[in-house]
């Protein structure tokens, strides 16, 4: 059987780590980005530097491909819309449409029994005054967020007092649940009832931005059974096909919270490189051009850390052991707060 041009929406890490496991499996891709110096290019078949609304440039960019998929969620739903008339984008539009946007995304979660932290959606600095049940809580963007950008700690009145923003934009306040741990689940789903799902991982962030993850997570027999549920639950839902990840809280009564939903591959689930037989990568590569499903087998318990800003310097030049994986994501400048490597070491 041929195999698809695989298009990918995205330049960055993911859409490298994409391209690499498409390579992998003979399947070309072309990467079409707004940055120039996207890292993608270095490893994808093709590269169209292009704004997401530059009809020329997104007209290049189909006709190249057969199937298209992308790294990012925050694309405008009328723009994959419009592609997908032409060529199919998987993950579905619609799906996008659902999970970009925290609200509905939350709606969409409670619908089916599964529990969220508790949100309202707030769309002027009164509103505020009259949720203190959902104080302490998360003022967040209800689109456009990554990485704890476009949120705000609200812990009491005093500080909606203080609060200077344009809510023009949109916003949901979360109650903040006390964290014991959070976790995620990486799913790949195929088709109907067809999934291959890794373990649940555990993650530790600072400031907001994901740190460590590793695997096995050290969580009870009920927390894993009920979080691996919840992600087939949602995966089927969706119909979705590629590779999702679905955020969870834990909080310190062992009550288990859906996060959110990332329709694409994740951060967390790096680690699955060199953790198990095919990775959240390969596993997104063969769900979305419809190739052969094999069944998923770790290899090793793992952690991976994030090199984050000026970290990376230092990792540049290290001699690494034999049980130690170094990813540099080859962005081009280093800037505080930017994800621009990872280290995965099995044990
Ligand atoms: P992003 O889209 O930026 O990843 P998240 O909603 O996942 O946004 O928030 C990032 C991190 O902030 C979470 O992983 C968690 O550590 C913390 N956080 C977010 N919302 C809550 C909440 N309601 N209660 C407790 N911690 C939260
Ligand atoms: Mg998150």
């Amino acid at each position: 059987m041929s195999k698809p041009i695989l298009g990918i929406i995205g330049g960055g890490q993911l859409g490298s780590m994409l391209s690499v496991a498409a390579k992998k499996l003979g399947v070309k891709t072309v990467v079409f980005s707004d940055d120039i110096d996207a890292p993608a290019q270095k490893f994808s078949d093709v590269f169209i530097f292009g704004k997401y609304d530059d009809q020329n440039k997104i007209d290049e960019f189909i006709s190249q491909v057969e199937i298209i998929t992308y790294e990012f969620e925050n694309i405008p739903y009328e723009t994959l819309n419009q592609i997908n008339k032409i060529k199919p984008v998987l993950p579905k539009p619609s799906i996008n449409r659902i999970i970009q946007h925290r609200l509905a995304e939350k709606d969409f979660i409670n619908k089916l029994n599964i529990r969220t932290t508790q949100y309202v959606s707030i769309s002027n600095k009164s509103e505020l005054y009259t949720v203190k049940d959902l104080l302490p809580g998360l003022l967040k963007t209800t689109t456009l967020g990554y990485d704890g950008k476009g949120q705000h700690l609200i812990n009491s009145i005093e500080d909606v007092n203080e609060l200077d923003i344009d809510f023009s934009k949109g916003y949901i306040l979360e109650k903040l649940v006390r964290l014991k741990k959070e976790i995620s689940i990486i799913i790949t789903r195929f088709s109907d009832k067809k999934y291959e799902i890794y373990e649940p991982i555990e993650n530790i962030h600072e400031d907001q931005i994901l740190k460590q993850s590793s695997i096995p997570a050290d969580i009870s027999d009920k927390i894993l059974k009920e979080s691996k549920l919840w992600a087939m639950q949602l995966a089927e839902e969706l119909r979705y096909v590629g590779t999702l990840c679905v955020e969870f809280f834990i909080d310190r009564n062992e009550n288990l919270y859906v996060n959110e939903i990332a329709p694409r591959v994740h951060n967390s689930g790096h680690l699955t490189i060199n953790a198990y037989n095919v990775s959240q990568f390969e596993n997104h590569v063969r769900a979305v051009c419809n190739l052969s499903q094999i069944k998923l087998n770790k290899i090793s318990n793992a952690k991976m850390i994030n090199l984050i800003g000026s970290q990376i310097t230092v990792y540049r030049n290290k001699q690494f052991e034999s049980n130690e994986f170094f990813f540099d994501y080859l962005k081009k400048e280093i800037k505080h707060k930017r994800k621009m490597g990872h280290l995965t070491t099995l044990f």
